[in-house]
């Protein structure tokens, strides 16, 4: 139901057509006395969309369970970290043993050395990796390692590229092409942001721009390695090795940020899938999401020079309490053991069903879309551009189709990503039965959508 053709409030339905959930909702309610916004991460509260969130009482597979007992097919995954499925055997039994063994010791462990060990046999540029917490300590620790290093204080990021909540990454364009940074958020001063480049995603003539004019002040560029926080915008052919030749030939470190796409779009992330080889290699990598394992763990590595300038090696200061958890780094370690060829063939099975479905049920009602694609990662842009290639095109997209689309498919018990700049995704657990529930529910999310067009 869309927002101009609003269903009636029934006692089973809520203002935007969404089945009642009644027991999230007063969890909801509850929360909002307690937590900001009764979210602990934003997109989690449906701002985009309307509604209330469902509140998960437990995961299992492909499925979530809600607080109404209501089965949803999980089509986002944790934001990215469970492609194996929820609560997946292998890794519960490696959670269970490390439990067993206490939880935090705050001394080196053989397991931070055996993951460590793993993402270096995977990512050939990977000499090195420093185990964190989160996406967001892994990329602002990578951008004060490339600061110290170099000696550089610019920072070169793309508009619609999320990197966390790091004060100087949290910044976008001002007008013009290539801008230095606005802070995006009270909290963040302009001192903080003001080392920060914001630059239109594959642009080469605004990178070799940049470059020309700030060369030797870029400590690093920093960019997703396939961008899929403005919905899944792949870099264009050649866009990567331009960035490679260029911070190469200016003495700035190229800083690709595979939090998202490491170890679920290949064995090797992106890196591995694009195979441009090691020529073409960032100095250093992001990582977080599948490498946990659903647990807080993440990670930056890169050329071996380049982290030995790391405390304690180095002058460069990181650290964490918590850094290389002996849980977390047991359900990292069994989690990516766990990502076989066959793991990968069957995601990017699932992930093909669903968007080909999601194109032709869209299609068949007259909706316009586009749908991106960065391996088995992708999203549906409601747009009537042939190309979606960076920020701009991603902002110009029919909001109240997606929010009535949204809706309807979260009726029928699929579980979108609340919001139209989000990846949708899959997992190797997403069997016939789960994919099935999905198909069944496009056409009546198309028809929602196509009601839906305009509306907000
Ligand atoms: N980098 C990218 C590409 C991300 O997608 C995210 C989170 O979505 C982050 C960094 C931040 O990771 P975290 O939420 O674990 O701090």
């Amino acid at each position: 139901m869309t927002a101009s053709t609003p269903t009636p409030a029934t006692p089973d339905r809520d203002r935007t057509g969404t089945a009642a959930a009644p027991a999230s909702a007063a969890l909801f309610a509850r929360a909002g006395a307690v937590i900001p916004g009764g979210v602990n991460s934003p997109v989690r509260a449906f701002r985009a969309v309307g509604g209330t969130p469902r509140f998960t009482a437990s995961a299992r597979g492909p499925y979530l369970r809600d607080a109404d007992g209501d089965e949803l097919v999980d089509l986002l995954c944790s934001w990215g970290p469970m492609i194996l499925g929820h609560a997946h055997p292998d890794v519960l039994a490696a959670v269970h043993a490390a439990a067993e063994q206490g939880f935090s010791y705050g001394t080196p462990t053989e397991r931070e050395v055996e993951l460590a060990e793993e993402i270096v046999a995977r990512v050939e540029p990977v000499e090195q990796v420093r185990l964190v917490n989160s996406g967001t300590e892994a990329t602002m620790s990578a951008v004060r390692l490339a600061r110290g290093f170099t000696g550089r204080p610019v920072v070169v990021k793309f508009a619609g590229h999320y990197h966390g909540h790091v004060d100087a990454l949290l910044a976008s364009a001002g007008s013009g092409l290539a801008t230095f940074a606005l802070p995006d958020t009270p909290g963040v001063t302009g001192a903080a942001a003001a080392d920060t480049l914001v630059l239109p995603y594959n642009d080469v003539e605004a990178l070799a721009d940049v470059f020309a004019r700030h060369g030797e002040r870029i400590a690093c560029v920093i960019t997703e390695a396939a961008a899929g926080n403005m919905g899944v915008v792949p870099p264009r052919p050649g866009f990567t090795a331009e960035l490679r030749r260029l911070t190469r030939e200016h003495g700035a470190l190229l800083v690709s940020d595979e939090v998202m796409t490491g170890f679920r779009v290949s064995r090797a992330g992106w890196y591995g899938h694009e195979g441009l080889g090691r020529e073409h290699a960032p100095d250093l990598l992001t990582f977080g999401k599948v490498m946990g394992g659903g647990f807080p763990a993440a990670a930056f590595g890169g050329r071996a020079d380049v982290m030995a300038h790391l405390a304690p090696a180095g002058p460069v200061y990181q650290a964490g309490t918590l850094s290389g958890n002996p849980v977390a780094t047991a359900a990292g370690l069994a989690t990516l053991r766990g990502c076989t060829d066959e793991v990968y063939a069957a995601v990017e099975r699932a992930a093909r069903t669903v968007r080909e479905a999601a194109s032709a049920a869209l299609s068949a009602e007259g909706v316009p879309h586009l749908v991106n694609t960065a391996g088995s990662m992708f999203s549906v842009f409601f747009t009537g551009l042939d190309e979606v290639r960076d920020y701009d095109d991603a902002r110009q997209q029919d909001l109240g189709a997606f929010r009535a689309f949204f809706h309807a498919m979260l009726e029928r018990g699929v579980h979108l990503p609340p919001s139209a700049f989000e990846a949708w995704f899959l997992s190797a657990a997403h069997d016939e039965e789960a994919l099935g529930r999905v198909l069944d529910a496009l056409p009546h999310a198309a028809r929602a959508a196509a009601r839906g067009a305009g509306s907000l």
